[in-house]
């Protein structure tokens, strides 16, 4: 049986501008390009399934780490006719800050996430500011709740969750980060998150300075290659060259929401 195709939808909730180069790439030349960040939270869906990936953040954490807020993510799904208190399967890629807020928006949905992950957001490495500073103790504490609750579901690696939906871990960027290869009318789509913030970082093989292992990024950026069906097919997790190279959802959502399941345009 051909497996059904899903659909990707990226909404954009957050931005910042004004990056010195050195805030994108390890070792950057301080005259060189500095993107801005987008913030995005995705969705996948088709006729028998849907999945909410990431949760992103809410006013207060914007506020708090100067970022500009657009949307409350949760609150956004209801443009795709969604609603977050009846999500049933959440994904989260890492649980830095901006991936993993809102929790409370999700009461039915089951986290999917690594073992990796949790063990770091919640083990020795915590005591280093360094390594700390992406993550926001009230989410960890929230997870940890949904842990007691039997609301996580831990994965080693790499999973299926359903034919067409795959999960790999690939750490780097985070211990426990994982990526997503989604099966589309185009073929094999990456939702990359953090295992690569920018087009430049897989690209040019240049690291990300937020990073917990530096071998196992560089190693992500060639899964990346291995698992998409070609580099046209790989959706880096903050590059605002995503919402230019995209089609939006329809044209209430020009520069909200775009459609990761058709080609993109010419960079
Ligand atoms: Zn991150
Ligand atoms: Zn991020």
């Amino acid at each position: 049986m051909p497996i059904e195709p899903f659909e990707i939808l990226a909404i954009r909730y957050a931005h910042l501008g004004n990056r010195h180069p050195g805030e994108n790439l390890i070792l950057a030349d301080p005259h060189e390009f500095a993107s801005d960040l987008d913030y995005f939270v995705w969705v996948l869906r088709r006729v028998d399934c849907s999945f909410v990936v990431d949760t992103g953040f809410g006013k207060p954490a914007a506020a708090r780490r100067k970022r500009e807020w657009l949307r409350c993510p949760a609150e956004s799904l209801g443009l795709l006719g969604m609603d977050a208190a009846r999500v049933s399967d959440v994904i989260l890629t890492h649980m830095h800050y901006d991936h993993a807020g809102n929790l409370d928006r999700f009461p039915r949905a089951r986290f999917h996430l690594q073992d990796d992950e949790m063990a770091f957001a919640t083990g020795r490495c915590m005591c280093h500011q360094a390594m700390r500073a992406p993550f926001d103790l009230e989410n960890t504490l929230e997870m940890v709740r949904r842990v007691y609750s039997e609301k996580a579901v831990f994965h080693k690696g790499d999973a299926e969750l359903v034919p067409g939906l795959t999960l790999h871990r690939v750490g780097g960027h985070s211990a426990g980060l994982q990526i997503l290869r989604v099966w589309t009318r185009r073929g094999w789509v990456i939702v990359a998150s953090d295992a690569s913030h920018l087009y430049a970082n897989f690209e040019q093989g240049r690291c990300f300075p937020i990073v917990y292992n530096v071998a196992e990024m560089l190693e992500g950026f060639k899964l990346l290659y291995r698992l998409a069906d070609s580099p046209e097919h790989i959706v880096p997790g903050h590059d605002p060259l995503v919402m230019k190279s995209y089609p939006a959802a329809s044209p209430e959502l020009e520069d909200i929401v775009v459609r990761l399941a058709v080609p993109p345009s010419r960079r």
